[in-house]
């Protein structure tokens, strides 16, 4: 696929964050202008992460900051997409939510009944405020067997003082305490959070495309969902293990700008 076929055929951008559009606290050189390019085309821009410790309104808040976002953009979290997951597979069923307060109040403001003692359904999101309470908790309803739902499946977070655990080391731990492995998982590079775009931005699966610095999740999210891709090498991958990977983009550019240059 050239570039302009993919540009032709494409109305919604999913841009993911880090390695993508910034750089920890930098946004990557040429991102804003190109940004503004493809919203001049007439392209929605939806900024996706799987990180599901913050809420929307904190992403919204660092990417106009950065000079990212503008009015019609969008922030589509690992978090918003399991709210969704749990409204269309448990409509109202009582949630234990492991998360963190900010994430917490915006499952209760999207309607999601939030139960600490008799749930039907437990969700495990990025909580940065893990405390052993929380651990024993989610460890006795996962021994109950109650269903089990996971935001996402990275390993660890990237941060400017180095990597994180993350929700995947988290569920390493569970699996020791408990036996279980989540049910769902609602985050890339898995379909819930594809199907979930699909629905809210009314798009045909030919019309969106991801673009992001990943392999494992961004990439193979797009050719799990059906959506075009673009890989930016201004991440965590290197033209070398894009050549070595089962995970292929339709384009790689050296860094999103390259989109928009002709
Ligand atoms: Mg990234």
């Amino acid at each position: 696929m050239t570039k302009e076929e993919l540009l032709n055929k494409t109305s919604l951008f999913l841009l993911d964050l880090d390695g993508t559009v910034y750089l920890g606290d930098e946004p990557i050189f040429g991102v804003p202008h190109a940004l503004k390019k493809l919203r001049d085309l007439g392209k929605r821009l939806v900024f996706l992460t799987n990180n599901s410790s913050r809420t929307a309104a904190s992403y919204r808040e660092k990417l106009s900051r950065l000079g990212l976002f503008e009015r019609g953009d969008e922030v589509y979290t690992s978090g918003m997409a399991a709210m969704e997951y749990l409204r269309a597979h448990f409509e109202g069923a009582r949630v234990y939510l492991v998360a963190t307060t900010q994430v917490r109040e915006e499952f209760v403001r999207g309607g999601i009944r939030l139960d600490e003692e008799d749930p039907d359904v437990c969700l495990l999101a990025y909580d940065t405020e893990l405390t052993f309470e929380k651990i024993k908790k989610l460890d006795f309803f996962l021994r109950s067997g109650l269903p089990f739902l996971a935001t996402h499946l990275d390993d660890v977070c990237p941060t400017p003082a180095g990597p994180m655990p993350d929700v995947g080391s988290f569920l390493a731990m569970f699996e020791r305490s408990s036996h279980r492995t989540p049910d769902a998982i609602i985050g890339k590079p898995f379909s819930p959070m594809g199907e979930a775009i699909l629905r809210r931005y009314g798009v045909e699966r030919g019309q969106a495309c991801m673009v992001g610095d990943r392999l494992y999740t961004d990439i193979r999210f797009a050719n799990n969902n059906g959506f075009s891709s673009i890989l930016t090498l201004t991440g965590e991958t290197t033209r070398e293990m894009c050549e070595k990977s089962v995970d292929r983009p339709d384009l790689t550019f050296e860094a999103l700008p390259e989109l928009v240059e002709f």
